[in-house]
This record gives C-alpha cells, structure tokens and sequence, in this order.
C-alpha cells in the first residue's frame, strides 16, 4: 500500500517505528514547522501547512532523526540543504521504492 507523506501517521527511521503526528500551532507557539523527539519517537507536524510544506518538513524532520540515530555530525545548514535537496527530488520524480509494497 502507498501512503502519501503528507497523510502518513507513522514511518520508519534506521528501522525503528516512529509516530507521525499533524498538531495545530506548532508554527506559532514552536517557531517550528516540525519536531523530531527521540526519546518518543515522534515527528510532529503543524497541521496548518500546506502539502508542500508539510511533506517538507516530514522530509526535514526524518533527515533531523537520521543525522542522530547515523551519527552523522551534521549541523543544522546541511540539514536543512540535505532535507530540500531530497524533498525536491522526491517530489518532483514521484519515485517509489520497495519492490512489493506498491500493490
Ligand atoms: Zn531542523
């Protein structure tokens, strides 16, 4: 089954689960499109964003989670690159991965 990444509830990071939530006024009282808590194992969302927004900041956050969990280093301006350079790709080539999962 496909699941858009604007509508998924939950998702796997460096093969752990992890909870997708869309809360209302993160952007207002978080300055914060998203958050990644790892002792939670939560992405939030503002529920507010567009699609666009939103799929970028789940990009974004997993990206956050995956510099953490890969021991990455990165600071924060390559997190931001990496999450818009993958979050443009993704988007505009619709690629789907996981040869089976598609039905
Ligand atoms: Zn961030």
């Amino acid at each position: 089954m496909l699941i858009r990444a604007s509508e998924a509830t939950e998702v796997s990071i460096a093969g752990l689960p992890h909870r997708v939530e869309r809360v209302p006024d993160l952007v207002r009282d978080r300055d914060a499109l998203g958050e990644f808590c790892l002792v939670k194992g939560l992405i939030r969302l503002d529920e507010g964003l567009t699609v666009d927004l939103g799929e970028a900041a789940f990009v974004h956050e997993v990206t956050e989670a995956l510099n953490v969990y890969l021991g990455l280093g990165l600071n924060h301006r390559q997190i931001v690159a990496l999450s818009k350079g993958w979050h443009q790709v993704l988007r505009d080539n619709g690629l789907i991965f996981g040869a089976g999962r598609g039905g």
